[in-house]
Parts: C-alpha cells; structure tokens; sequence
C-alpha cells in the first residue's frame, strides 16, 4: 500500500498513518452544536473529512468516519430561550436541517453521527473513571477535571500550562479547586429544560467530554485520525486528550489533523452571494460542484478565502472538466497520460494536497485535449471521484439513445431547412434537459443548467 502522511498537530510533524488490522482507519472529526443553520464555514471540516475518507478508500483502507452532533450546549439553551421554543425542539429541528444542508453537498454520509442526548451513559462512565483516578473532583452537582494533574497537558496545542484560559467567562469559578480546571458535569440551572441523572447530581455533560466518550465508543482508544477545525485545538482538543490520556492511560488518537478556517469577505460579496453564508443559501446560489471544487483547491491546512471570485473560479473549473469530458471516450486512458494520474495520488498522499493534486487533473486535462483522438476518461472518473466530482464525467454519460436520436432528428429538419420542426426539437430536448451546441466534431448535446 502507498504509504500515506498527514500533518499531526501534536508533533508538529508529517507522520505516517499506520491503520490498524485490515487496514482499519477510525477518522473522528468534531461536529456542529445544532443551535442555527450551518454556516459554509461549518461545511470545510465536513468536506475535509469526507474527502480523505474517500481518498482512503480508494487506498484500499477499511474507514469508519465519526461525525458527532452537539445537541445539548449552552449556545442551544440561550437560543432556544430567546426562540420560545424547548431547547430540545430547537436541537432536534437544527439537526435535521444539519443532516439535509451537508446531504446536498452530495459526498456521502460519515458512518456514525452520535448525538451527545443519546450517549450519556458512556459520558457517567468516563467521569466515573477521572474522579476514581484522581484527575477530577465532583463539588456542588458540577465535575471538573483537575488540569494540574496532567504532566502532559498543553502537549497538543503547544501551550503553557500557566497561559492557558478554559474560556468560561468565570462560570464556576467558586466551586474550581483552579481556574484552569474545566467542566466535565454541570448541575441543572434553573432556565435549563433538559437534565439527566447522575451519580454526583441531575445536570449536563460538559462540552469537551461527549467526544472523548463518543470516539472511544465508536472506535476505541488510540484510533488513526482525530480531526477539526484549527480552532478547536485548544482548549476542545486540549481537553479531549486530557480526558481520555487521565481516564484510560492511553491517547485518544495518533494523528491529530486540523483544517484551516473560511475567510468570508476578504475579497468582495457582491449581490450573487450578498449575504448568504449559510451552506443551504450557498449550495441554492452557485450549486454544490462549485462549492465543492472551491473547497477541493485550497490545502486543506490553509485558511481559504471565501468570496464571490473564488466561487466563479471555481464553477470555471467545473466548466473546463465538463467541456473535456464531452470530448472523452469510453474505457482505460492511454498509459502515456498516466504519470498526471499518478501525480494525482501522489500528492495527496503527502498530506492530502487537494490543491496540488487538483493542478495534477487539470495538466491530465491539458494532455487529454490536445490529443487528436478521443482519450478513454477512466483516470479522469477515478481521480474526481476521490473528489465527490465524478458526476461532471458521468452527467456527460446520461444522454441516452432517445436523446441522441432527438438531436440527429433536429440535424435533418434543420438540413431540410425546415425550422419549425428543427425549433420543436430543440424544445423537446430542453423539456429533456438538453441544450444542443456545435462543438468540433459537430453538434453535440449539453446538460441545462439552471
Ligand atoms: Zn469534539
């Protein structure tokens, strides 16, 4: 098997993933907190993730990918209070909005998507576990995890020990033993309308510790790869560690991968985009092929700027892939193009460049159209595949023979000069979803578009 680096954050190297038996890659990357629509932001670790589990399939590898959805948060309760709804009405609404607006994205679905709700049980056990070992204390109905007690706390993120703030804008600070603490348990406050049973009191998993327990369940300790967004290294991923380094003794994952984040409006949002950053309004505006084509030409590590230009860039990359594929035969590619495919793989197998494999692709294309004979799209439909892109090649495959017959049927009226049956046919094409358009080696059909 091609030997596969990715950037791990922790040892701030590239290291080798090593999969376990059969292959096995277990990938878990943080979800959304189900409060609102998901913003395009939210959508990149999505994207990242389903991505690399495609690419890993394809190295063969055996990949269970865990998204987790956050329906029990602070940020739920505060909105669902201002909404006058139950903040489990408003989680559960949020989720399955979550669940169609990444769906149109249209690259699948990761294996396990566990709800913090429903695993509360192995959230009590992993508590249960911190406060025996010593490295958590419950007081008052809270449980905080004792950060002192780690020696190896801040080895993730890269921090100091004494330059580190939790974030939680002084809430508990009275019952904290020290300010670094963070929470594992919160006891049910009054506004809050949902509490589960504990051994230290009624109250709420804290938000770090529903990924250490989820992971764990779902692909036990030491898993390949734990992913998310850069912002969430510390204190989330800082936290996650702690817990399951203290709770298990061992490490919760051997790659840590962390995307860079979205950057909206650097360039200019002119009034195609406008406003519309949430995924559903991006996807209804430029289509998820752009979207996605956008997503799969920026390093996965690096900050991508987000902004009207990038998004006509990127649909003109969609165009150029289609217009080749028209000009594609069936079957193997020539073995002289392979090098542009192996190039391809190559690159994302050093970290998973989705950019520089993308330029791989499109010197394939280069080579592909300069040819005198239609080259066979094999490599072509398996490289976008490992994008989520085939569908550029194969939509090219749909026209059928009722579909053929119409345009060579349009070809004779229009050579018998009889323009009314010629423009009836160009109208029962477009009914069809077909445009015709003269292409070199003579008319050829093209999908509409909206
Ligand atoms: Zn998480």
């Amino acid at each position: 098997m091609t030997p596969i680096r990715i950037h791990d954050t922790r040892s701030a190297s590239l290291r080798e993933l090593v999969p376990g038996p059969g292959g096995r890659v277990g990938i878990y990357a943080c979800g959304p907190t189900v409060y609102a629509r998901v913003h395009v932001g939210n959508a990149r670790p999505y994207v990242v993730f389903s991505m690399l589990k495609r690419y890993l399939e394809h190295e063969g590898h055996d990949v269970t990918l865990v998204v987790n959805i956050t329906d029990v948060n602070d940020k739920i309760y505060d909105a669902a209070r201002s909404l006058g709804v139950t903040s489990t009405a408003l989680a559960s609404e949020m989720t399955e909005h979550y669940l169609a607006d990444t769906g149109a994205l249209g690259l699948g679905r990761p294996d396990a998507e566990p709800l913090a709700s429903e695993s509360i049980e192995g959230i009590a056990d992993l508590i249960g576990a911190l406060i025996e070992r010593g490295h958590a204390y419950a007081v008052e109905g809270d449980v905080y995890f004792r950060v002192r007690s780690d020696d190896h706390y801040g080895s993730l993120s890269h921090r100091a020990i004494d330059d580190m703030s939790q974030g939680e804008d002084g809430e508990g600070t009275s019952r904290k033993e020290d300010p670094l603490d963070f929470a594992l348990w919160k006891g049910q406050k009054e506004e809050e309308d949902s509490a589960w049973d504990a051994p230290w009191g009624r109250g709420r998993p804290g938000w770090h510790i529903e990924c250490s327990a989820m992971a764990e369940e779902l692909l036990g300790v030491g898993f390949e790869i734990h992913g998310g967004g850069n912002d969430l290294a510390f204190p989330h991923h800082e936290n996650e560690a702690a817990q399951t380094r203290m709770g298990r003794g061992g490490e919760l994952a051997q790659i840590w991968m962390h995307n860079g984040m979205l950057q909206l409006g650097g360039g200019t949002m002119g009034k195609s985009l406008g406003n519309a950053i949430r995924l559903h309004e991006v996807i209804a505006d430029v289509g998820r092929d752009a979207l996605v084509m956008l997503f799969a030409g920026a390093h996965y590590r690096q900050p991508m700027a987000f902004d009207d230009e990038r998004l006509a860039e990127a649909g003109a990359r969609v165009e150029r892939i289609r217009d080749a594929a028209r000009r594609l035969a069936g079957g193997e590619s020539p073995a002289d193009m392979r090098a542009q495919r192996d190039a391809f793989f190559a690159a994302l197998a050093e970290d998973f460049n989705t950019a520089q494999a993308l330029g791989a692709l499109f010197e394939w294309i280069r080579e592909a159209n300069r040819r005198s004979e239609p080259v066979g799209r094999a490599d072509l439909v398996e490289m976008l595949a490992v994008l989520g892109l085939e569908n550029l090649v194969e939509a090219e495959e749909a026209a059928g023979d009722a579909d053929r017959e119409l345009l060579e049927r349009r070809e004779a009226a229009r050579a018998a000069k009889d323009w009314a049956e010629a423009d009836r046919l160009r109208d029962e094409l477009a009914e069809r979803g077909w445009t015709v358009r003269d292409g070199p080696a003579g008319p050829e059909l093209v999908p509409l578009r909206r």
